[in-house]
């Protein structure tokens, strides 16, 4: 009978975050296909599990699929990690799950942490859709042309960045999107994790300080942008400036400018709506 490929989820730093299937399947598989067979060799230490490993990376994964394959038919069962998190999600892997398909082996997956997901979770933007867009271009022109076409993008954004481009692609993205609110989640699960939300802008500053460490990065949607409050009724409204004004040391200006702070609106916006509710 041919064997299954099993692609397991692996934590993405705490190996607490892993589940009882994943485990099992590791420990009972044939051989496990690893991006990096050191990094993998600390989560099987951890658990005792002594299942032989083959490095599996964006290199040797052409090369190496057929073998890998013809173990898989001939009846031994195959799993597929990566470094971090769930194989083939901006890792390798999808070469030899797609040959798995073609020549009839079974493939299942083995849920687990993603860094996208779990920073998706914690930032407070996703309520039913999200765009995965994986690591940006490296080059700052494509990287702008690339959060460009994202600009509009009416769900939230979940990108990938290496430390020593976080505070470039921040600083393009508030140039091309405009100043909105991001999650930034960095070292998810691990002993310094960080995971705070501000406009880009404030971002940009903080970022400077941290030039290590694995980033997930949520950009909210352009509705979303730096929030904008609600004003009050027109009725309310007018009062409040009234009762603003009435006092001669506030000016008409200076009563806007409150106003359009308290409620985190354009002062002009607070002007047009108090001359249209004057009407
Ligand atoms: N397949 C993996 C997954 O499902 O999470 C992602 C692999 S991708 C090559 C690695 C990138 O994921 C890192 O550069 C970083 O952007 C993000 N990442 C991985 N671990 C992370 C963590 N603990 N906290 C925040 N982001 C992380």
């Amino acid at each position: 009978m041919t064997g299954i490929l099993y692609v397991v989820a692996t934590p993405i730093g705490n190996l607490e975050d892993v589940t009882l299937r994943a485990l099992r399947v590791l420990r009972e598989v044939s051989i496990i296909a690893a991006e990096d067979t050191r990094r993998t060799a600390r989560l099987l230490q951890h658990y005792s599990i002594s299942t032989p490993t083959t490095s599996l990376h964006e290199h040797n994964e052409r090369s190496k699929t057929p073998s890998l394959i013809a173990r898989m038919t001939a009846g031994e069962s195959i799993a597929l990690v990566s470094d971090a998190g769930t194989p083939v999600v901006s890792d390798p892997g999808a070469h030899l799950v797609a040959e798995a398909h073609r020549q009839g082996v079974r493939v299942e997956p083995i849920p687990g942490p993603s860094a996208a997901i779990a920073a998706l979770s914690a930032s407070g933007f996703a309520e039913t859709e999200f765009l995965f867009a994986g690591f940006p271009p490296q080059r700052s022109n494509a990287r702008k042309q690339w959060l460009a076409a994202l600009a509009d993008e009416p769900r939230p954004v979940i990108i990938y960045e290496a430390p020593h481009r976080i505070k470039g692609t921040l600083e393009d993205m508030l140039e091309v999107q405009g100043d909105r609110l991001v999650a930034l989640a960095r070292e998810l699960t691990k002993a310094h994790e960080q995971l705070v939300v501000r406009p880009i802008s404030d971002l940009i500053g903080e970022v400077a300080e941290f030039t290590k460490g694995e980033y997930t990065l949520v950009v909210s949607p352009r509705a979303a942008e730096v929030t904008v409050g609600v004003l009050p009724g027109p009725l309310q409204l007018l009062d409040e400036f009234g009762e603003l004004t009435k006092n001669i040391s506030t000016s008409r200006r200076e009563a806007l400018r409150i106003l359009a702070k308290r409620y985190n609106v354009p002062v002009k916006t607070v002007y047009v709506r108090i001359e249209e509710s004057r009407k």
